[in-house]
């Protein structure tokens, strides 16, 4: 292993803008992106299809019995990469406002996060990995070298959020969207296991009026500087 690999974990709320700030250092490091948020998609998105999730149930039995029979893997390609769920394509599907709408209760569960903690500490066993998430810096790598939280207003992140959803030709308002923004945000801040929080080591910033070069260029100065430390 190159002994100057370093973990970073970037944290926030949904639709921070961590996932574009993530995949970018990883592109400009040569490290490996992970985006935690589509593990969790992606088993919602099978709960759904078995039926073990909808608006009014949630049967937890059988989802924590599910996770026995579930991989998550991702596959590089063209713009970025491909979740894979049981080795099957499923980008498209998990970004849908159908399982925005269902992945918080799912990821509440504590067997889900158990589950995907293993796998995603997988990833990072030979380092040089960028993961973005909720829970990165606080309980899927504690000691990673570099950690960084993310916020903005809850209104500027439903408008990227929006943009993004009409971009790729989903039927959605901005008024529903700022919704799901809003009750993911709690459901993620008050859950028992492993909530929404910023790590005490984590480097803070708030990314409302913030161009991606001023992002880049911040993220890069302080992946420059980690790394130093951890060599040093
Ligand atoms: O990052 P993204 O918005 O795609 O994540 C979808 C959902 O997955 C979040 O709202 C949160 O409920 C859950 N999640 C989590 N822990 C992570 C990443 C995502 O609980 N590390």
């Amino acid at each position: 292993m190159d002994c100057k690999r370093i973990i970073v974990a970037i944290d926030g709320y949904s639709s921070s803008g961590k996932s574009t700030m993530a995949r970018r250092l990883a592109a400009a490091a040569g490290y490996r992106y992970i985006d935690s948020g589509a593990m969790y998609r992606a088993v919602t998105l099978k709960a759904m299809r078995l039926g073990y999730v909808s608006a009014d149930r949630i049967d937890a039995d059988a989802i924590c019995a599910m996770m026995d029979d579930t991989s998550v893997d991702f596959r590089p390609s063209a713009d970025g990469q491909i979740t894979l769920l049981d080795g099957n394509d499923v980008e498209r599907e998990i970004r849908t406002m159908q399982v925005s709408a269902l992945v918080s209760p799912v990821a509440a569960l504590p067997c889900v996060r158990r589950s995907l903690t293993r796998m995603q500490q997988a990833f990072g066993q030979s380092k040089g990995i960028v993961m973005d998430g909720r829970d990165i810096g606080t309980t899927v790598f504690p000691n990673a070298e570099l950690k960084v939280f993310v916020d903005a207003g809850p209104e500027t992140r439903a408008r990227r959020r929006f943009k993004e959803l009409i971009d790729k030709g989903e039927n959605t308002t901005y008024e529903a969207v700022l919704a799901n923004v809003t009750e993911r945000d709690h459901i993620d801040r008050t859950r028992a296991e492993s909530p929404l929080r910023c790590a005490d080591d984590a480097v803070r910033f708030d990314n409302s009026d913030m161009t991606l070069a001023q992002q880049d260029e911040m993220l890069m100065r302080l992946f420059d500087e980690a790394v130093k430390r951890h060599v040093d």
